[in-house]
């Protein structure tokens, strides 16, 4: 072993020692009643990387005990308070990216610098969030009569229970606990089995800025229905809060139902790219490949099924092979690496399957097609097929890998209805240099976001969800925090 590589390998041990690996419950960092735990693995090796408590039944209502009894008073700080939190977290984010990011990269697979890019996001939310926790209003008006008055405020929506998905293992945290903070709710935050220890080191960064005991509870577990099936069933709990698959959203939907839980799903994409024959190809080729791309093609937003007019499609597909086939795979801690592995062996069985299934109907493989052999890890290389017939099923199912399929069509009408054929409806993406056409498009696209020439639209300051089987709310923008909100009314005689 080389200096550096002996130096890197000690770097990366310190910063995953340097993680609190325990359950957090009411201020405390305790392991798993049952003394259960469970290997997190580093998915460019398949190596183990450590192990964090599996927490169960009984740890659950530990936590539901100290999100319970942390409400009433978290609810009665001051906002500014709360804000200066936020704010507080969103600075120590800052100072330790480097860390975070290479903590992220371990557990993930992402490349470093995309890491980074996810932490700076991340600690945005915090950033906003900690500027709308002084902006909760409320309303006053003569009731029509004139008799009374009609007083409005908002309040906590109470304890909630936040589930996080492995893709981004920190945005997609920050996202639900800044408004969570800011709005005075206290939570119990569950993070994918895949990726416990960026959320245990945001935890403990909040617990750094001053975050109250009690606030936030982190269970990390293997064991999922385990932990939330008693929390859905506990009427202490108030709100759920869930990014993942639609077909575990559905399920958690119906659990909710008992308690008439507010929910807030950020649910699975199958998202349409739409290049028209009047759009820019550089821009068009340049934002596929960032909605592709982006996060190993692991993200909700990923461009699922590229629409190209069939006057571009030739030189379309050409660019878009030539500029994915040249990135560098590699595990995410190489310098030069731009496409880690995919998240574990399910993730790169189902890419393999979907590509395999799409090459049988009758697609053509323009560069990649068979996953990375001889090294360890779950490696797939960028993949683009050409001429993909309508029943592959990677048109319908989210393919969360490098691989873009290519259609053509020949009018708008045609593209709208394909984009628009599926049970999904996060967010689309149309390259145009016609603005009337744009505008179009995004009046009769069925979809609750909309790239127009651009390739990524996630912002930490725009309303951030889908329509149909992608969810229900929005996280994220001005109305990110009403999710954890109550309206109360009162009707005041005078
Ligand atoms: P997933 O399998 O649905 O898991 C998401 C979370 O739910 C994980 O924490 C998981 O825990 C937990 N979970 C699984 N079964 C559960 C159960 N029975 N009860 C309670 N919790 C349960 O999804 P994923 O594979 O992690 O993430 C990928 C999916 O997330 C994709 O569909 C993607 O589109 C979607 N996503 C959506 C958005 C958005 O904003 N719309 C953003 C990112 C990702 P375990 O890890 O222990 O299984």
């Amino acid at each position: 072993m080389s200096d550096s590589t002996d130096m890197s390998a000690k770097r990366e041990q310190l910063v995953v020692e340097r993680v609190p690996k325990g359950l957090l419950i009411g201020g405390r960092w305790r392991p798993a009643k049952d003394g259960r735990e469970y290997e997190v693995e580093d998915p460019s090796t398949a190596q183990p990387l450590c192990a964090v408590p599996d927490a169960g039944a009984e740890d659950a209502r530990a936590a539901m005990d100290a999100a319970a009894a942390a409400q009433a008073g978290w609810a009665a700080t001051a906002p500014r308070e709360r804000g200066e939190i936020l704010r507080r977290a969103y600075e120590l984010i800052v100072e330790r990216q480097n860390d975070l990011a290479l903590l992220m990269t371990l557990e993930m697979g992402k490349p470093v610098a995309e890491s980074r890019g996810e932490i700076l996001y991340a600690a945005e939310f915090f950033r906003w969030f900690a500027e709308e926790a002084v902006r909760v209003d409320g309303g006053w008006a003569t009731a029509p009569d004139g008799n009374g008055r009609i007083w409005v405020m908002r309040q906590p929506v109470g304890p909630a229970l936040l589930i996080t998905p492995w893709n981004f293992p920190m945005a997609m945290g920050t996202r639900k606990i800044g408004p969570a903070v800011a709005a005075g709710c206290t939570m119990i935050v569950k993070p994918a089995h895949q990726t416990p220890l960026s959320m245990l080191a945001l935890a403990e960064i909040l617990g750094n800025a001053g975050l109250p005991d009690g606030v936030l509870n982190v269970l990390t577990t293997s064991r999922p229905g385990e932990v939330s099936t008693p929390l859905l069933e506990d009427p202490r709990l108030r709100k759920l809060s869930f990014t993942g698959s639609t077909g575990v959203g559905q399920k958690l939907i119906g659990q909710s139902a008992a308690g008439v839980l507010r929910t807030s799903m950020e649910l699975g994409g199958n998202a349409p790219l739409i290049v028209c024959a009047d759009a820019d190809l550089e821009k068009a080729v340049e934002g596929a490949a960032i909605a592709k791309m982006r996060n190993i093609g692991e993200a909700c937003t990923a461009a699922n099924r590229m629409y190209v007019h069939q006057d571009l499609a030739e030189a379309f597909t050409g660019r878009l092979a030539e500029k994915l086939g040249s990135m560098v795979v590699g595990r995410g801690t190489e310098p030069d690496a731009q496409v880690g592995p995919l998240i574990d062996s399910a993730g790169l069985g189902k890419v393999d399957r979907l590509v395999r299934d799409a090459v049988g109907v009758g697609a053509r493989v323009v560069t990649g097609g068979e996953p990375l052999s001889g090294r360890p890890g779950y490696f797939y290389p960028p993949t683009v097929l050409a001429d993909v017939p309508a029943d592959a099923a990677m048109l319908r199912e989210e393919i969360f890998g490098p691989v873009a399929p290519v259609v053509t069509f020949t009018d708008d009408d045609e593209a709208i209805r394909l984009a628009n054929d599926t049970v999904f409806g996060l967010v689309s993406y149309v390259f145009t240099e016609s603005l009337r056409r744009g505008i179009r498009y995004a009046e009769r696209l069925e979809t609750g976001m909309l790239g127009l020439n651009k390739g990524v639209v996630s912002t930490p300051a725009a309303p951030f969800g889908g329509v149909k089987q992608s969810g229900i709310g929005r996280e994220g923008g001005f109305v990110g925090i009403d999710e954890y909100l109550e309206i109360k009314y009162v009707a005041v005689d005078v």
